[in-house]
């Protein structure tokens, strides 16, 4: 495919895609709210674009990690209710109140300090509770939930909602799964009545039981992944292009980039791409004559990395295509319909959530589409 605009990559971002990932998952967990996780730049897609897109499609609720990102969030979405993953920062909760975020409490310290802060103003700021049932990450521990309890109680205050995080949610049939359902009904019956929340998108896709009154789903609304083994039913969101420099031919006991580490074993042709690690093409995907490395689509057909991945240049062996070599300037697709995030992340020994937050390299980035439903 022809680059659209001189020898720059392009990043495309479908937010039609991302859209209708949103409410084919708000269809799965019908009878629940379908909240959208946008932290990490929405997992490096824009969290702007991103919270726009989603909120057109339905999505009120939106999860973050940082109170910066939550501000992105608001500032996009005056009407949004946005959660704050990792809880309210020390001396924050003026912030928090006046942009209208709620921290997801997770200790002690600083459920302490949100309900100071409630007294002073008396008001009963919202907020979130998150119980660790066993990922032992943030959260407050399971013998916490009594305290939390009576210390609300005292005081009268109800939380908007009681949350905890799955370990295995990505393998449905992991024993830990049903032991973490089990533990969080155990803290839910600390507080009646108040809203749960347990399912990321893989728990969103493992049933029912793990649904309640709120589902957060992230990757799989990027069109990444979430269970293993399973065809993946999401669209694909982004697609990246990046540019071909130069085609070169390359002779029988050659050997490519650095380290030599790739020997040719026949006359070739080489296409040296202006894309390297520096871009987030993982290392990783390099190819030995070894170990098969990464792949890229060039003219309809998938084409091996090979030699290491450097900062700025990747070389792909293009052979195979015969005399239809690409040309100069032309697109070699890294991400997209051809090839996928997770057959990337496959390659490269890691998770489709690390390639999509690596994506900031030297290109430049397209949204297309919108939130909104076809007419
Ligand atoms: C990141 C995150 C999610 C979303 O997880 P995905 O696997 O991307 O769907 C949900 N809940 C919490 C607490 C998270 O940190």
């Amino acid at each position: 495919m022809a680059l659209t605009s001189g020898l720059g990559g392009q990043l495309s971002i479908d937010l039609g895609a991302l859209a209708r990932n949103w409410r084919a998952l708000d269809k799965v967990s019908a009878g629940a709210l379908t909240a959208a996780v946008v932290k990490a730049d929405a997992y490096g897609i824009g969290i702007d674009a991103a919270s726009k897109a989603l909120h057109a499609a339905g999505a009120r609720f939106f999860f973050v990690a940082t109170p910066d990102e939550g501000m992105a969030v608001r500032a996009a979405l005056p009407d949004a209710h946005v959660f704050i993953l990792y809880g309210l920062y020390p001396g924050a909760a003026n912030l928090y109140i006046r942009q209208n975020l709620m921290p997801v409490l997770s200790s002690m310290s600083m459920l302490e300090e949100w309900l100071a802060k409630c007294v002073e103003r008396n008001e009963a700021y919202p907020a979130a509770f998150h119980f660790d049932t066993g990922i032992n990450r943030i959260g407050f521990r399971l013998n916490e939930a009594g305290l939390v309890r009576e210390r609300i109680e005292a005081l009268g205050y109800a939380p908007q909602m009681v949350m905890s995080h799955l370990a295995c949610a990505d393998t449905p049939n992991h024993e830990k799964n049903r032991t973490q359902l089990a533990l969080f009904g155990s803290v839910m019956s600390q507080f009646p009545g108040i809203p749960a929340s347990l399912a990321n998108s893989a728990g969103l896709m493992t049933g029912r039981d793990y649904h309640f009154q709120m589902v957060r789903p992230g990757i799989a609304l990027y069109g990444g992944r979430a269970v293993n083994g399973r065809k993946n039913p999401m669209q694909p969101v982004v697609t990246l292009h990046v540019p071909i420099l130069q085609v070169a031919e390359g002779r029988t006991g050659e050997t490519v980039g650095y380290g030599a580490a790739y020997t040719l074993n026949r006359n070739s042709r080489l296409a040296i791409l202006g894309y390297g690690y520096a871009d987030g093409f993982f290392r990783s995907l390099s190819g030995t004559n070894q170990r098969p490395g990464g792949k890229v689509f060039i003219r309809g057909k998938l084409c091996p990395v090979i030699g290491r991945i450097s900062m700025d240049l990747t070389v792909v062996d293009v052979t195979e295509l015969g005399s239809d070599l690409p040309m100069p300037g032309e697109g070699a697709e890294v991400l997209g319909a051809h090839i996928g995030v997770d057959d990337q992340a496959d390659a490269a020994g890691t998770i489709g959530y690390e390639i999509l937050t690596s994506l900031k390299g030297r290109y430049t980035r397209n949204y297309v589409g919108d939130g909104r439903l076809p007419e």
